[in-house]
């Protein structure tokens, strides 16, 4: 018994050793990357489950990397909050994200606004508020079709703080979605406090919601609590129609999921959305 412990330790050490590795390898090429414009941005409809129509549209980070292909951001995202590189990837894409929104309203009748996520460094940093404006300034994107996903996670640290940091980009007139919702703790209480225009229930919420009453209630609850805050609601994560038909039951029309649409690369979501 002896013996075959010893072996699994050397084999988990050199699975270790092979994942730092890895992550020295990612991190050096992660500097490199953005100047050798490696990343690109793809793009997942939002629907309203009622009539179809399309009311919103994320924009999702994804690294072309030459030899990996497309990496998806649980293959770099963690590395470059850590190192803080998050944040020059980050301004890049919400220049890049207006441009391509911007672009496509002058294609065509595109109005619905483009959501960006903010990492915790961008939230935090001093320069977030003339980076957004810049952002708008040089695409020509009016503020309206603009809106920063904020984690609750990202504002919990410092309520008092983000919430004047929310307030400096609302008078901006630029809108706020609170992502991931329901994954922190503190949800409910502070929610009044929050200067925010939309929630975005979390995926965990939607993956057993058409099996388990419990799950219903949790998301009735959440809409009508919105409702009377006035802060639109939208479920991220569905896949399936069941969990649709169950969504709509608990009274939330607003769906992001792959059940309409996975995120898609800018021509195909042209193709799609403003043919
Ligand atoms: P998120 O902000 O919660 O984004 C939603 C994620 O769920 C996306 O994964 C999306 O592709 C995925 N998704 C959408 N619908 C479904 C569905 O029906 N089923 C399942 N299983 N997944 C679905 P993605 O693109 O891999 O991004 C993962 C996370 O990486 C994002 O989670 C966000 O936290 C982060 N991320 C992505 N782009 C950026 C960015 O530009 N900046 C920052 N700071 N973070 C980003
Ligand atoms: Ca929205
Ligand atoms: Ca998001
Ligand atoms: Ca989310």
């Amino acid at each position: 018994a002896k013996k075959s412990s010893r072996k699994s330790f050397f084999f988990y050490n050199n699975e270790l050793h092979q994942k730092l590795l890895m992550r020295l390898n990612t991190e050096n090429e992660l500097q490199s990357a953005l100047y050798n414009h490696q990343f690109v941005l793809y793009y997942q409809p939002q629907v309203d489950a009622c009539s179809g129509t399309l009311i919103g549209v994320e924009a999702l980070v994804r690294w072309k990397h030459p030899e990996r292909g497309i990496v998806p951001p649980s293959g770099f995202i963690s590395v470059a909050e850590e190192t803080g590189m998050i944040r020059d990837i980050g301004w890049w894409v919400l220049d890049e994200a207006c441009r391509q929104m911007k672009k496509w309203q002058e294609r065509g009748p595109l109005k619905v606004p483009i959501s960006v996520n903010l990492s915790f460094n961008q939230f935090h940093d001093d320069s977030l508020v003339k980076r957004v404006c810049f952002a708008l300034e040089a695409s020509g994107l009016q503020p309206e079709y603009l809106e920063l996903e904020i984690t609750e996670s990202t504002m919990a640290e410092d309520l008092e703080r983000s919430i004047r940091r929310l307030k400096e980009i609302r008078a901006l007139g630029v809108g706020v979605s609170l992502d991931d919702f329901g994954t922190g703790y503190s949800s409910l209480s502070y929610l009044k406090s929050l200067p925010i225009n939309q929630l975005k229930i979390d995926r965990s919420f939607v993956l057993d919601i058409a099996q388990s009453n419990q799950d219903q209630a949790i998301v009735t609850a959440i809409v009508s609590m919105a409702e009377h805050l006035w802060i639109d609601v939208i479920v991220e994560g569905i896949e399936t129609k069941e969990q649709l038909r169950a969504i709509e039951s608990c009274r939330c029309r607003a769906i992001q999921g792959y059940y309409y649409s996975r995120p898609l690369a800018e021509n195909d979501f042209s193709d799609k959305y403003l043919a």
